[in-house]
């Protein structure tokens, strides 16, 4: 039997067994173990990781552990702004995170349809950050981007999500359909007149349409709440 310290940064503490939430502990195992292999044991998945350190190396997420090696593991980290704005796959219970965000004109595949499968193609073939709180999903070993949420309350994970890839820079509200993620395009009031409420058509002149599935958005109750959010975010 080998053992190993796994010493975990702060942020990836909650994540951790409740016997190991302190970040530290000893680790037996038998035979040729990779780090990766370890840390996903203790319930962190790959797509979490950031730096694995033996002693003084960087040593990267494959490395071979060795009797009383002391690993550091740190959290993933975007990095600073550069690259480009990054899009989403969500899983099928995350509904209201994806209305959240796509309200707020970030790219969001969602159906509730997808299987596991699915989700994990879509990530892979369009380079999309799949977001679930399936921790066994994002320990898939072919999955390059992914987030575990971790809040259970839409708008909570919704800040996680923002601040984690730092949306903010690239928000648009009231660009994009909630309900089927396609880009809306203007259109004149008088063309779609006469689908609108008799408050709404008294109210307001600016209007946006989906070309996929025609739903009508103006500013109304979900920009007062897009400003909402947006503060919230700021805070
Ligand atoms: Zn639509």
């Amino acid at each position: 039997m080998k053992v190993a310290r796994f010493r975990f940064d702060a942020s990836l503490r909650e994540l951790l067994q409740h016997e190991h939430n302190n970040g530290e502990f000893d680790y037996a195992f038998r035979g040729p173990q990779t780090a990766k292999h370890l840390i996903e044991s203790a319930g962190i998945p790959h797509t979490e990781i950031g730096s694995v350190r033996a002693g003084a190396a960087e040593v990267g997420t494959g490395y071979q552990v060795s009797d009383k090696d002391i690993v550091d593991v740190s959290a993933y980290d975007p990095g600073p702004e550069t690259g480009p704005e990054p899009r989403f796959v969500l899983d099928g219970h995350l509904g209201r995170l994806k209305s959240h965000l796509r309200m707020l004109g970030y790219d969001c595949l969602y159906e509730t349809s997808y299987d596991d499968d699915q989700l994990l193609q879509l990530a892979l073939a369009e380079d999309r950050v799949l977001l679930t709180r399936d921790r066994r999903l994002l320990m898939h070993k072919a999955l390059q981007r992914g987030y575990l949420v971790r809040s259970l309350e839409p708008m909570q994970q919704f800040q996680e999500v923002v601040r984690r890839y730092s949306l903010i820079r690239w928000i648009r509200p009231f660009q994009r359909c909630i309900r089927c993620n396609h880009l809306l395009e203007p259109v004149e009031k008088q063309v779609i007149i006469d689908r609108l409420e008799p408050l709404t058509k008294l109210y307001f002149d600016e209007f946006r349409i989906c070309p996929a599935c025609r739903r009508i958005y103006w500013k109304g109750s979900h920009f007062e709440k897009m400003e909402r959010m947006i503060a919230a975010l700021q805070e």
